[in-house]
C-alpha cells in the first residue's frame, strides 16, 4: 500500500526518527524530519554500538523474538542504506564475553546460558579462567570465568544514524532544524506543529524525540512514561593491541572500536535532563575498568561523552498509535538498546500507521495501554 499524498512530519532526528523516516519514504510518503539540534546529535550518535539481544530489560520475555528480529533487520538494512546513502554503519561481527567475578554472578551467568544456547542465532557457551586468558591474556586474574558469545553484532551508532538520514534525504525526506513546542489541532486529529519561529501542516505526526518525548505528554493529553536515564562513557587511547573481544561486567562494557580507541562504560544516572560529562563518572567508569581488565591504568582519556537514553517505566519501547487520536503516533523508549530495538520500532510504526499486519514480533507488547491509567 502507497501513500502518495500523505505527509508525515517525524519529530526527532536520533537514529528512531530518522529510520523511521526512511521506511515511510519508502512507502511513498512525503516525509519531514524536524529536529531541534543536529541530527544524531544525542544519544544515538553517541551510544556504545552494541546489539545485545541476549540479555537487559525484557529479554528474554516478553521481548526476546523482537529483538532477534531486529538484530537481523539491522544486517539487512545496512546494506540497503549502504547501497542508497554510501555510508558504511559498520554492522560486524564481535567476540563478547560478560565476565564473573563472584560466586554469585557465575551462578548468574550459567543460569541465563541455559536459555540463551536455545537461541539458534548464536554460538554461545561458558569459558572458564584458562579459556579466557587465551583468548585475552590481560583480563583480570581474578575472574572466574564469562559467557561468550561468539557471533555477537555491532553497528557505529553515530554512522547508523547518519546513513538512516542520508538515505531518507536522498528518497527525498526534508530536515527542519527547528524546535517543536506544540502540536496543532484538537480533538484527536493533529494538524501538524508549531515550532519557535512558524509551524507546518501534516496529516500525520510521529513522536520519536527520545527522553523528550516526556515533554509532549502536555501537546497531547498523554502521560507518556518516559523519562531521561544519563549514561557515560570513555573513549581512551593506549598503545597495547587492540582487546581481543567486547568485555562486559556488572552494568559496564569495554571494546576496541574502528577508531583505534577503547570505548568504555557506563553509568545509570536519574539528574533531569541534563547531559554534562562529570569528574564522579569517569573515575566510577575508570575503577570499575580496571578491575577487569588493569592493563589500562595507563591509557589516556580521549573523549568524555554523556547522553540521555529514553527509559520508559519498565524499560520497553512505546511503539503505538496515541490513544484518542487519529493520526498521532509515539515511537520511543528504546532506553538501553535503543540502537538494536530502532529497526523494530521503526518498522512496527510504519506497520501501524498503514494498518497492516506486520512482521515485527511482540509489537503488540510495546502498546502504550500496558501501563496502568493509560
Ligand atoms: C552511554 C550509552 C550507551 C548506549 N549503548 C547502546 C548500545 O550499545 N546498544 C543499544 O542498542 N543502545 C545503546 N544505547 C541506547 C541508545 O543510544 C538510545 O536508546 C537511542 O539512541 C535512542 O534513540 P532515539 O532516536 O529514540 O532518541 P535520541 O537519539 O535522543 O533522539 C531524539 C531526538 O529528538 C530531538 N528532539 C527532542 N525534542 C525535540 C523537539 N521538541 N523538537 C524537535 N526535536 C526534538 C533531540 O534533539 C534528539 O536528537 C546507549 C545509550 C547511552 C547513553
Amino acid at each position: 500500500m502507497t501513500n502518495n499524498l500523505q505527509h508525515a512530519l517525524v519529530i526527532g532526528g536520533g537514529i528512531v526518527g530518522n529510520l523511521t523516516a526512511y521506511l515511510l519514504a519508502t512507502r511513498g510518503f512525503k516525509v519531514t524530519v524536524i529536529e531541534a539540534d543536529s541530527l544524531g546529535s544525542h544519544a544515538s550518535g553517541f551510544a556504545f554500538g552494541e546489539l545485545g539481544d541476549l540479555e537487559g530489560a525484557g529479554i528474554p520475555d516478553p521481548l526476546l523474538n523482537f529483538s532477534v528480529w531486529c538484530n537481523k533487520r539491522h544486517e539487512s538494512l545496512s546494506t540497503e542504506l549502504y547501497e542508497v546513502s554510501g555510508i558504511d554503519n559498520e554492522f560486524t561481527t564481535v567476540q563478547r564475553v560478560t565476565l564473573a567475578f563472584t560466586s554469585e554472578e557465575e551462578t548468574r551467568l550459567k543460569d541465563h546460558l541455559k536459555w540463551q544456547t536455545q537461541v539458534e542465532e548464536y554460538d554461545t557457551y561458558w569459558m572458564n579462567p584458562d579459556e579466557l586468558t587465551a583468548l585475552e591474556p590481560r583480563i583480570s586474574s581474578r575472574c572466574l570465568g564469562g559467557a561468550y558469545i561468539s557471533n555477537a553484532k555491532a553497528v557505529e551508532p553515530y554512522r547508523c544514524t547518519l546513513a538512516a538520514a542520508q538515505s531518507a534525504q536522498k528518497l527525498g525526506v526534508e530536515t527542519l532544524l527547528r524546535k517543536v513546542t506544540n502540536l496543532l489541532g484538537r480533538g484527536g486529529t493533529c494538524e501538524g506543529v508549531e515550532f519557535f519561529g512558524g509551524r507546518i501542516q501534516s496529516d500525520l505526526v510521529v513522536l520519536a524525540m527520545g527522553p523528550w518525548t516526556k515533554l509532549a505528554s502536555e501537546w497531547c493529553g498523554i502521560d507518556i512514561p518516559v523519562t531521561p536515564l544519563k549514561g557515560q562513557m570513555l573513549r581512551l587511547k593506549t598503545n597495547g593491541e587492540p582487546l581481543k573481544a567486547s568485555f562486559h561486567y556488572g552494568s559496564s562494557y569495554a571494546a576496541s572500536k574502528s577508531d583505534g580507541l577503547i570505548w568504555a562504560g557506563t553509568t545509570e544516572e536519574t539528574v533531569g535532563f541534563d547531559e554534562t560529562t562529570t569528574v564522579e563518572a569517569r573515575d566510577g567508569i575508570m575503577a570499575d575498568l580496571l578491575q577487569s581488565l588493569p592493563f589500562l591504568e595507563d591509557a589516556e582519556l580521549n573523549q568524555q561523552t554523556a547522553c540521555l537514553r529514553p527509559w520508559s517505566s519498565d524499560g520497553i519501547p512505546i511503539v503505538c498509535k496515541a490513544p484518542g487520536w487519529d493520526n498521532l503516533y509515539i515511537c520511543t523508549g528504546g532506553g538501553r538498546k535503543g540502537i538494536l530495538w530502532s529497526t523494530g520500532m521503526a518498522e512496527g510504526i510504519v506497520d501501524i500507521i498503514l494498518n497492516r499486519n506486520s512482521v515485527v514480533p511482540s509489537l503488540e507488547e510495546l502498546h502504550i495501554s500496558r501501563f496502568r491509567g493509560i
